[in-house]
């Protein structure tokens, strides 16, 4: 039987293979976004829904943004592609420059993907191609961490530590990872946790076992996201980042989440005070407009992989996309970067922070919260679920939120926000009131006062 989107919109739904959905539960019960302004989806019935995950991380300064439709439109009547082998466009000069002059440090040369799936596999490859140009073809072993994200593909499922992306596929790329640093003892933690930066000499072990002469990188998120936004201990990066430099192992921080003002800074590398060898960056890049991606590295990591290139027709990394540096997805970087430069966003995520931890921790007490996280302007609640069913209830809540008109993540046995960098306090309060409201709801608790 041909399913169908709604009665409003009667669009068969019989083709389209959704990605990372329950696609016969999701055609049984569609939702179906149709419109989107500011802070706010519009579903098919024109219900203004508050978007409290900015898209999937990636709307930070708001929707539909006529600043980047109209970069895009101009591009797109300008140069709809030049081809991103062995020719180049200005813009994406432009803002390899500009992203250089944002990065930490010496993180300045630029490499484009269209995602951050592609991202991962790219800084891997750069690190396995930086060894072998320094005469250490063995250094190929990539660490990641239990319950790290770092996308689909077959390199990021392996060293991304989220069970459930890998167990379906069979053998992958041999990875290893870290624990992950979501410690009962930090339960309730506003901000950043105090305890377990010794997780970090775990890599110790795996030098141990390994050697260190066949380890290319470790790869982390500064702060998982889709594990349900989990916040390394205070001093742990530090850590990891010395471990790393005396182990002569390259350090990939993953900011696909986390770059461009997550967390309240620039990068996360920003928060943390380390400076990695590598950034992976890509939705807020964009604002999420148009699909882009970037590897940031050090410039020793550029300079060893170039001038070991050889003759100057040959190519130093056979690597890149059709559509690296495409010339509408710079366009749509360079308005986003503007609009956040323009708006100071990311100062104003700093700023606001503050209030959004506290209206997020007056959640802590209400049924089935087990526990809350957050930085800047991310966060995650553990939720207590059916014996067996560690999912159902996430999806239970966020369905109800949504009746409410209020869309939230729900992922493993976590509720997620990552609410836009333009939302008001008024937004806040709303948001953490219908939270309210829906777990006592669905406790069968009445709310007094
Ligand atoms: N890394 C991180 C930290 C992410 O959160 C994501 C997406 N959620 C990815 C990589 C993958 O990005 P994409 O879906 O654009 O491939």
């Amino acid at each position: 039987m041909t399913q169908r989107a709604s009665q409003l919109s009667p669009q068969p739904m019989d083709a389209l293979w959704m990605p990372y959905t329950a696609n016969r539960q999701f055609k049984s019960a569609p939702r179906m976004i149709t419109g989107a302004q500011g802070n706010y989806l519009i579903d098919d019935s024109g219900r203004k829904i508050f978007d409290g995950l900015s898209g999937l991380w990636t709307c930070g300064a708001g929707h539909n943004r006529p600043e980047i439709t109209e970069a895009v439109a101009k591009q797109l009547a300008t140069l709809d592609y030049a081809p991103a082998f062995q020719y180049g466009h200005n813009l994406a000069f432009e803002l390899a420059e500009r992203l250089a002059a944002m990065a930490p440090s010496d993180i300045n040369k630029v490499f484009f993907t269209n995602s951050g799936s592609e991202a991962a596999d790219t800084a891997t490859k750069m690190a396995r191609a930086y060894w072998r140009q320094q005469g250490q073809p063995t250094k190929t072993r990539i660490i990641g961490r239990a319950k790290g994200y770092h996308g689909a593909s077959w390199g990021g499922i392996s060293f991304g530590g989220i069970g459930a992306n890998r167990k379906m596929w069979g053998p992958a790329m041999e990875s290893d990872h870290l624990s992950h640093t979501l410690l009962p003892q930090n339960a309730f933690s506003e901000g950043i946790p105090a305890q377990g930066a010794n997780l970090a000499d775990e890599l110790i072990e795996m030098v141990a076992l390994h050697d260190a002469s066949n380890i290319a990188a470790v790869i982390v998120e500064p702060m998982s996201g889709s594990a349900g936004v989990i916040v390394p201990p205070a001093g742990y990066l530090k850590r990891l980042r010395q471990l790393c430099d005396e182990h002569d192992i390259l350090l990939i921080f993953d900011e696909v989440i986390t770059g461009f003002g997550r967390t309240g800074d620039l990068f996360g590398a920003n928060t943390f005070d380390v400076v990695p060898d590598m950034i992976n960056v890509a939705k807020q890049l964009t604002n999420g407009a148009i699909p882009m991606g970037a590897v940031l590295t050090r410039q020793f990591i550029y300079d060893t992989v170039v001038d070991a290139g050889g003759a100057p027709y040959n190519i130093e990394l056979p690597h890149g996309y059709t559509y690296s540096g495409h010339p509408v997805a710079c366009a749509a970087a360079m308005a986003s970067l503007d609009i956040l430069e323009q708006e100071k966003l990311v100062a104003r995520v700093a700023e606001l922070s503050p209030y959004f931890e506290q209206g997020v921790h007056s959640l802590k007490g209400m049924p089935f919260i087990n526990d809350i996280r957050n930085l800047g302007f991310a966060a995650g609640f553990t939720i207590e679920s059916y014996p067996g069913e560690p999912a159902r209830r996430p999806f239970e809540l966020a369905m109800k939120l949504l009746e409410k008109g209020f869309y939230v993540r729900y992922g493993g046995d976590t509720l997620q926000l990552g609410i836009p960098f333009t939302t008001e306090k008024s937004e806040i309060d709303a948001l953490i009131n219908a939270m309210q409201d829906t777990l006592m709801d669905a406790h069968g608790m009445k709310k007094t006062g």
